[in-house]
């Protein structure tokens, strides 16, 4: 069986960092990935309009200088043809693809105890041992069809936008049917619209989308950024977010209201996630701050809906503004005052059945050539599912964690000794702009190793105390904000997946300076709450 001293599940922006920083430390490491190539997030979603909501020079990686320097971002928000040629560039400028196996689906992990060692089998069967696992296999990888009837009956194309195809999709001249409308919908759609003859939108629950304002990075205006990089990621690392926008100190009821609406266009007005992050702190735990700015963006979609009762469909009603992730648009509310752009509301006339020609709802038939299920991911803990990890006396993560994770930092969870997890449930940097948590983590599982390899130690497992008390301050950090009362994502809800009908502590919302002094205090505490053999 084939051997290294670590092995990391994934090549997407996370696996990548780590094999960097492990090979600097001189680790002998094996990156296994499911998919054909590395990338990940931006290997496989390959839908229209599929790109950044992070500013691409505070998403990339800040560890060379070298790389700072060579590397040119085209657009303020970078399209997913460019990530995934920036995550190609860094593994070939650092020598990683060779320490890299693709279509190398993991589907079981068993620990064994009688010499630390993992042994990781993947789908063919092909089996590898290290004593060290790591994971890098993301937050929103393990996408999910809807529970509809009848979806494998569909004779046109067909698909997740996960997994749209590698090969060009024929849009024009079609009828389309988007079933879905998160930040990916919303995507898809606007993108879509003006491409297709014909385009139906089956909507449940609306989200509260902001503009994006992407633009063109001039060469003078990349030259500025690279001669900021640094003021630009210390700004990110001051933030909750990791973003170069962090909340607006002012209580919003302090601020008189002319100028508070002032402050509001202009964050409209403004590129990037500023409108949710960079707000008054209060809008996203006070009901009655969050209700007025919800409004201000009630009048901002009917402004732009031609259609007045289309634009009372398009607010959301069941949740506030910034309780859900906020999708991100260009010109997404404009796709619903084209003639070709139809929106269907499933509360009204429920979708009854997916036929051979298209999509049946209560009211009629919408026959198609094409349907695209924007429909999202068994977020965070979905990917984990998907593996069998069998821990100390044949336990079973997935049984471990059948109400919902329970983890020591996100990094570990007892019972599941020398399993590192990057960017795992309840992490801080699974909650951020992911350039900068993987950043955050993965400095730390490198250090982490590099001590246990001084000290001699070949196991490291946190104790049952110590995920319960992160447990406790996980639910403590959620209790602050006003989604945790709405069912998304966040909080771990999914209609199509079963026993995701309660709310999860999947996600640490205690923003990332705390999550990282948190780490560099149980560092310089030997690894507190960890037991290391
Ligand atoms: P999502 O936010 O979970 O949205 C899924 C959509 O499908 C929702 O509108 C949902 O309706 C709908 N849906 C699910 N099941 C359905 C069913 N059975 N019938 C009808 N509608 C159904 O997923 P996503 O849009 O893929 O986004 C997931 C996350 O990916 C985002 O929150 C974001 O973090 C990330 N993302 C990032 C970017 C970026 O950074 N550029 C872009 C895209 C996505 P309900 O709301 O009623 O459940």
């Amino acid at each position: 069986m084939e051997h290294h001293e670590v092995i990391i599940i994934g090549a997407g922006l996370t696996g990548i960092a780590q094999l960097y920083k492990l090979k600097e430390a001189g680790f002998d490491t094996l990156v296994l990935e499911a998919g054909g190539d590395l990338g990940g997030t931006w290997y496989w979603n390959r839908y229209p309009g599929c790109r950044f909501d992070s500013e691409s020079y505070s998403y990339g990686y800040s560890f060379s200088k070298e790389l700072l320097e060579e590397w040119d971002w085209t657009e303020h928000f970078s399209p997913q043809p460019e990530n995934l040629r920036y995550l190609n560039f860094v593994a070939d400028k650092f020598d990683l693809r060779a320490h890299m196996r693709f279509d190398s689906k993991v589907e079981r992990a068993t620990w064994n105890e009688d010499n630390h060692t993992w042994t990781v089998r993947l789908h063919d069967g092909a089996e590898f041992s290290c004593p060290f696992l790591l994971t890098a296999i993301g937050i929103l990888s393990a996408a999910v069809m809807p529970r509809i009837e009848g979806v494998e009956r569909f004779k046109g194309q067909s698909f997740h936008t996960y997994h749209w195809p590698q090969e060009p999709v024929e849009l024009a001249g079609k009828k389309v049917a988007v079933v879905g409308t998160g930040a990916t919908g919303v995507q898809l759609i606007a993108e879509i619209a003006d491409k297709v003859e014909q385009l139906y939108v089956f909507q449940r629950r609306p989200n509260w989308c902001a503009p994006l304002h992407n633009a063109p990075i001039t060469p003078e205006e990349m030259a500025k950024i690279k001669a900021s990089y640094d003021e630009i990621f210390d700004r990110c690392m001051q933030t909750a977010g990791g973003f170069i926008h962090g909340s607006d100190p002012r209580k919003m009821f302090d601020v008189p209201e002319e100028e508070r609406y002032a402050f509001w266009e202009e964050l409209y007005a403004s590129p990037g996630f500023g409108i949710w992050l960079g707000n008054f702190r209060d809008v996203l735990m006070d009901e009655r701050c969050n209700e007025q700015f919800s409004e201000f963006m009630a009048e901002k979609i009917r402004a732009r809906v031609k259609d007045p009762a289309v634009a009372e469909k398009l607010i959301p009603k069941d949740h506030g503004f910034g309780t859900r992730r906020v999708p991100m648009e260009t010109r997404y509310y404009e796709a619903y005052n084209r003639d070709n752009v139809q929106l269907i509301d499933i509360n009204d006339t429920p979708i009854e059945t997916v036929t051979e020609t298209g999509i049946r709802t209560s009211e009629r038939d919408f026959d198609v050539d094409l349907i695209v299920y924007a429909t999202g991911f068994d977020a965070v803990t979905g990917a984990f599912d998907r593996i069998d990890f069998i821990g100390v006396d044949d336990q079973k993560l997935r049984d471990k964690w059948e109400t919902g994770p329970i983890t020591h930092y996100g990094i570990q969870t007892h019972g599941f000794p020398n399993l590192i997890m990057l960017t795992g449930p309840q992490s801080g940097s699974g909650n951020t702009n992911f350039g900068r948590g993987v950043e955050d983590i993965v400095f730390w599982a490198a250090d982490l190793l590099v001590y246990l390899r001084e000290h001699g130690y070949t196991r490291i497992e946190n104790t049952v105390e110590a995920e319960e008390r992160w447990n406790e301050h996980v639910r403590d950090m959620y209790d602050m904000l006003l989604l945790s009362k709405t069912k998304s994502w966040f909080t771990g809800y999914n209609s199509n997946v079963e026993g995701r009908d309660t709310i999860r502590y999947v996600a640490y919302n205690g923003g990332a300076p705390r999550y990282r002094k948190r780490l560099a205090e149980c560092a310089a505490k030997g690894y507190e709450g960890f037991v290391l053999a």
